[in-house]
């Protein structure tokens, strides 16, 4: 497999960047990432990366968060080898980390419980959150409830509107959503009304972000969060193997699941990143450089700076913009990004769940069909590792009304 990655310190170092491993710095990835909100944010913003520096190294929070992601999200999750998805693709060996097992079906999970109790540790009263589909609303909104934190939900009332179980589901764990009627009364929309409200109500509330995406020192907040994926990865293939894994593939919607999949393995140059992006969102393929959601990132945008409508069968991928890290791995060549349409993810939906009983979500799909394709190039002393990022008992729905209308059902 050809790699190309410009991690040696001579590249990186003409490039400016210094190790990818110690990024962000001053807030940036390179050109990415920064501070791009009103100023009435920016002491918010030191606030959240002070209290994030303490508990970083604070035993008793590190405790806490160990204690909640076993008992209460059902970490460590497996290493699962895929024997018949491997005799199929036949060749690479290819496994799947099942993200799919932790609580509430998705490694959501795994970043609004570390910012949940950093929130109780900064002594805030309530959090809110912006969703699109509903998938991070709700994995909010189930932590509020586990920790006693009140939790309000910013959402587009088209969204309202196309995601009914997921509105109910976080009203049911004691969420208030509030719809935003403003623009095009989705995702976008509900990001500018959550900054309204935190830039407003700042002393007592947390600002909880779903994806490694927004200012710093969120990206690097969500990754650090996330990596238990990839660090779970690594001691898992070391024990079983006694080596590394070649390839890495994961589903890129912000892309915090692919980061915390990637990012512990970022310094061993003989691992292979592969990211999956939806063909009509795929923001690293054919977005340009823009600024969205407070960071300086690859967005898809028209030629005046408008935000492209996009469009995913799976609603987690549906999202106009990435993390600005992945924007410089995938400049640096660090991480390879492909386009995976919705007839592709939904082959790979089919395919995991007739060939090994797991029905993944609509976002995995694509870094299953990713992965198989990507299986049939290698040899087969080769290890591949996807990523699960969730269950696909969610979009049942949406794949029966796919099926119906191409008349496969
Ligand atoms: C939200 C979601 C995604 C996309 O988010 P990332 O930040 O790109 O990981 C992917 N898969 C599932 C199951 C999700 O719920």
């Amino acid at each position: 497999m050809a790699t190309r990655v410009a991690t040696s310190s001579n590249q990186l170092n003409k490039l400016g960047v210094g190790k990818l491993s110690e990024l962000p710095k001053d807030g940036k990835y390179g050109d990415f990432g920064g501070q791009y909100v009103p100023e009435i944010l920016i002491p918010a913003l030191k606030q959240l990366e002070a209290a994030y520096e303490s508990i970083k190294t604070d035993f008793e929070f590190q405790r806490e968060l160990k204690v909640l992601r076993e008992e209460y999200g059902g970490r460590p999750t497996p290493l699962y080898f895929a024997k018949r998805l491997t005799e199929y693709a036949g060749s690479a060996q290819i496994y799947l980390k099942r993200e799919d097992l932790v609580h509430g079906g998705a490694h959501k999970f795994n970043n609004v419980i570390g910012q949940a109790l950093l929130a109780k540790r900064m002594g805030k009263q309530r959090i809110i959150a912006e969703t699109g589909a509903g998938q991070h609303g709700v994995a909010t909104a189930m932590v509020g409830a586990m920790l006693g934190i009140p939790v309000e939900v910013y959402m587009g009332s088209t969204d309202i509107e196309r995601q009914k179980m997921n509105v109910y589901r976080m009203k049911l764990l004691g969420a208030q959503v509030h719809p935003v009627i403003a623009g095009s009364a989705t995702l976008k929309d509900a990001i500018n009304e959550a900054l309204r409200d935190w830039a407003t109500n700042v002393q007592t509330t947390y600002y909880l972000i779903g994806s490694v995406v927004g200012p710093h020192p969120y990206p690097m907040i969500v990754r650090d969060f996330q990596r238990v994926i990839g660090d779970e990865i690594m001691g898992q293939t070391l024990r079983r193997d006694r080596k590394l894994p070649d390839l890495l593939v994961a589903c890129v919607g912000g892309g915090s699941n692919a980061l915390g999949t990637f990012y512990p393995f970022v310094n061993e140059s003989s691992v292979h990143f592969l990211g999956a992006e939806a063909a009509g969102a795929a923001s690293l393929g054919k977005g340009s450089v823009g600024v969205l959601h407070g960071a300086k990132t690859q967005v898809l945008q028209d030629e005046w700076g408008q935000i492209s409508e996009t469009h995913s069968i799976s609603a987690g991928l549906d999202y106009a913009a990435v993390g600005p890290e992945h924007s410089l791995y995938k400049k640096l060549g660090r991480g390879e990004y492909i386009s995976v349409n919705d007839e592709e993810a939904f082959e790979g939906f089919r395919m995991l769940s007739q060939l090994e009983g797991i029905i993944p979500a609509l976002e995995s799909a694509h870094a299953v069909y990713a992965g198989v394709q990507r299986a049939r190039k290698m040899r087969k002393d080769q290890l591949i590792v996807i990523t699960l990022s969730g269950r696909g008992d969610k979009d049942l729905e949406t794949a029966l009304r796919y099926e119906q209308a191409r008349g496969t059902v």
